[in-house]
C-alpha cells in the first residue's frame, strides 16, 4: 500500500448508513418533493442546454437569483456543490496547516472533519449538559486559541437548538477570525443571522437547498458574506465546479419560495406535534428549531431503541455512540403518516 498522509490515516470517515427501510427519518431531508411546476420548468430548460460548452463559470444568473432572494448584491454570494463544498472552500481559503478552527461540541461533524482534512488544528469548545452554549466557554476558547475560523451552527445539528442572536455578536466581539454561521436549517427557526452580514464584519452565513428547498438530490448550497470574502473563495474553488444543470435547478427553485414557506410551516407544525407526543413518553426531548428532534430515552438504552425502531421499519440517526451524546437518537420530521408510524413504534420500544 502507498502511505497516505499521517493526519488522514488518523481520521475516521463520515458515516451515515443508507439502509433500505419503509420510513427513513435519518438524514434530515425534506419528506416532500419540490413543486411539479419546478420539475417541469427544470426539464424544459435542461433540453436547451449547450452540453458541449462549459457552464457559466461565475454562475451569474444563479447568484443573482439567490442575491435577490436575500436582498444582497450578487458579489456577496458564493455557491457550491452542497453547503459541504461551501464549508470546504471556506476552510481551504481561511484555515489549513498552521491555522486553527474552533467548534462547540456536539455540533455538525463535518466542520471539524473538513478542517482536519485541509490540515488545520481543531479546538473543540464544550456545550453545557443541556447543549446550550455558555458565553463564558465561547470566550474562553476564542481567547485561548485565537481561531482563524469559528463555527456556530444555528439551529445546531444534531441538537436542534437555536443560538440566540447575542451569541453571534459576542463571538464577533471576542474573535479576530472568520465567524461562520451554518444555517442549513434556518428557515425552520425564528431568526437568521443573514441581516447581520455586511462589509465591515467577518461574519458569513451558509445555507443549503438540501432541506427546506426539498432538493437534497441536486447538491447545491451557498454562503452570503462580505464581497472581500467571496472574492477570496473564488480564487480557491475549482473552475466550472457548478454544472449547468445545478445552476438551472437553483435559479428556478427560488421562484417557488411561497411553496417552500408552506412546506416549512407544515414541517414545523409536525415537529411540534412530534415533540409533544414524545415528551409524554419516558424520553428527554431537546427543544428543536429545525426539521429534526434529538431525544434520549430514559428507561431503555439508546442503541436498543434504535434497533427496535429499525425492526419496525423506521430508521432514525443513531447518535448514541457519539461523544457527549450517550443514548441519544435523532429523528427527522417526516410526513404525518411517517411520523405516526415512528410514534407508534417508539411507544412500543420505550414503554
Ligand atoms: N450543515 C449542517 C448543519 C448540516 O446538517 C448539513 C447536512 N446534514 C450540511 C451543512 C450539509 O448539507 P448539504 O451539503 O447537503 O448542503
Amino acid at each position: 500500500m502507498i502511505p497516505v498522509r499521517d493526519d488522514v490515516r488518523a481520521l475516521d470517515g463520515y458515516h451515515s448508513p443508507q439502509v433500505d427501510v419503509a420510513v427513513r427519518l435519518n438524514t434530515n431531508e425534506s419528506p416532500m418533493p419540490p413543486p411539479d411546476a419546478w420539475r417541469d420548468a427544470f426539464a424544459a430548460e435542461l433540453s436547451r442546454v449547450d452540453w458541449h460548452r462549459y457552464p457559466d463559470r461565475g454562475a451569474v444568473a444563479l447568484r443573482g437569483s439567490i442575491a435577490d432572494l436575500h436582498g444582497v448584491s450578487p458579489d456577496m454570494v458564493f455557491a457550491a456543490n452542497g453547503s459541504n463544498e461551501v464549508l470546504q472552500t471556506i476552510l481551504l481559503t481561511y484555515a489549513g496547516p498552521g491555522r486553527t478552527v474552533a467548534t462547540f461540541e456536539p455540533t455538525y461533524q463535518m466542520h471539524a472533519q473538513i478542517a482536519r482534512v485541509v490540515g488545520s488544528t481543531v479546538v473543540e469548545g464544550e456545550r453545557q449538559a443541556d447543549f446550550t452554549l455558555d458565553p463564558a466557554e465561547m470566550r474562553r476558547v476564542v481567547a485561548a486559541h485565537d481561531p482563524n475560523v469559528t463555527f456556530l451552527t444555528s439551529p445546531n445539528n444534531p441538537t436542534g437548538l437555536v443560538e440566540p442572536a447575542a451569541r453571534i455578536d459576542e463571538l464577533l466581539d471576542a474573535s479576530n477570525g472568520l465567524v461562520v454561521a451554518d444555517e442549513a436549517y434556518a428557515q425552520f427557526a425564528n431568526w437568521s443571522a443573514l441581516s447581520m452580514v455586511d462589509e465591515s464584519r467577518p461574519l458569513v452565513v451558509t445555507r443549503t437547498f438540501s432541506k427546506t428547498w426539498s432538493m437534497a438530490g441536486v447538491r447545491l448550497g451557498y454562503v452570503v458574506g462580505p464581497t472581500w470574502f467571496v472574492a477570496e473563495l473564488e480564487k480557491v474553488v475549482l473552475p466550472y465546479h457548478l454544472d449547468a444543470a445545478k445552476q438551472i435547478a437553483g435559479r428556478l427553485a427560488v421562484r417557488y419560495v411561497d411553496e417552500m414557506d408552506r412546506r416549512v410551516r407544515a414541517i414545523v407544525a409536525e415537529r411540534e406535534r412530534l415533540s409533544q407526543a414524545m415528551s409524554a413518553l419516558p424520553i428527554a426531548v431537546t427543544p428543536s428549531g429545525a426539521n429534526f428532534i434529538l431525544f434520549r430515552p430514559t428507561d431503555v438504552r439508546g442503541r436498543e431503541v434504535w434497533q427496535g425502531l429499525l425492526d419496525r421499519g423506521v430508521l432514525v440517526r443513531d447518535c448514541s455512540g457519539w461523544p457527549r451524546l450517550a443514548d441519544c437518537l435523532r429523528v427527522t420530521v417526516g410526513t404525518p403518516d411517517e411520523n405516526d408510524t415512528f410514534l407508534d413504534a417508539l411507544r412500543e420500544v420505550v414503554t
